[in-house]
């Protein structure tokens, strides 16, 4: 089997580390013989919406949001299409934000998100930083390790529903509980770390999911992630 995966703007938006999310699905398809194909997208870069299985968008701070966001516009009308063709989006922070409606920075007009998700975010007065545990419905384990911060309070609506609920940490807003945002095979989450090496169980549901767009009967052989998921079953709840 062949993965292709689309790394969107990594030179602008590549904060904490957001890299080592390509990485990780990367090595993990590696390791089971999947070939893997990344192209970085920079500004100005073709995307055909048919050719990518998976996309990826790291966090950046406001300035850098503001450079890509005529890009995203541009880009909008592929990206909705590879939304609606099921292709799988993992989206982190500053990139999450901006494929909601908005992002409302302080004291400045709003940068304008390419609303393939039904999200929107207002920057707020304090700025979320620590560490994240949040409990899902989906993942086994049910839990997502990860670090936040953002100042942005992001609020979902309609068809979008939470990644996850906060058992640590602030997640989406610091108010309603919830973290990240799903809509069709689109996941955003606040959660840098890198997130996926230490959550090797997701990064296996979006390799999964992403291959099953053009193969049928996909399994991922199995891989020793004792050590990684040791860190899934401490302080759940408890500030560490
Ligand atoms: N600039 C945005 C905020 O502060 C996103 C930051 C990030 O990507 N870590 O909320």
């Amino acid at each position: 089997m062949e993965l292709n995966i689309a790394h969107l703007y990594p030179e602008l938006l590549n904060i904490y580390g957001d890299k080592g999310n390509v990485l990780a699905i990367s090595k993990r398809c590696e390791w089971r013989g999947i070939k893997v194909n990344v192209f970085d997208i920079n500004i100005g870069d073709k995307i055909d919406p048919d050719f990518f299985d998976f996309y990826f968008i790291g966090g950046g701070q406001d300035k850098q949001q503001l450079m890509i966001a005529d890009e995203l516009q541009r880009q909008k009308e592929f990206l909705t299409a590879a939304r609606d063709n099921m292709a799988v989006f993992l989206a982190i922070c500053g990139g999450y934000q901006l494929f909601g409606h908005y992002y409302r920075p302080h004291n400045a007009e709003d940068i304008k998100g390419i609303s393939i998700i039904d999200a929107y975010t207002i920057a707020g007065n304090t700025r979320f930083i620590g560490n994240v545990t949040v409990e899902t419905d989906f993942l086994s384990p049910n839990t997502l390790v990860g670090f936040e911060n953002h100042s942005g309070l992001t609020y979902i609506e309609g068809d979008t529903k939470p990644l996850g609920r906060i058992k640590t940490g602030n997640g989406n807003n610091g108010q309603d509980k919830t973290e990240g945002a799903v809509y069709k095979n689109i996941f955003g989450t606040y959660l840098h770390g890198s997130l996926l090496p230490k959550n090797p169980h997701f990064t296996d549901y979006l390799i999964k999911l992403s291959l099953q767009r053009r193969y049928d009967n996909v399994k991922l052989t199995a891989l020793d992630d004792e050590l990684e998921l040791l860190a899934h079953t401490r302080g759940i709840g408890r500030k560490y």
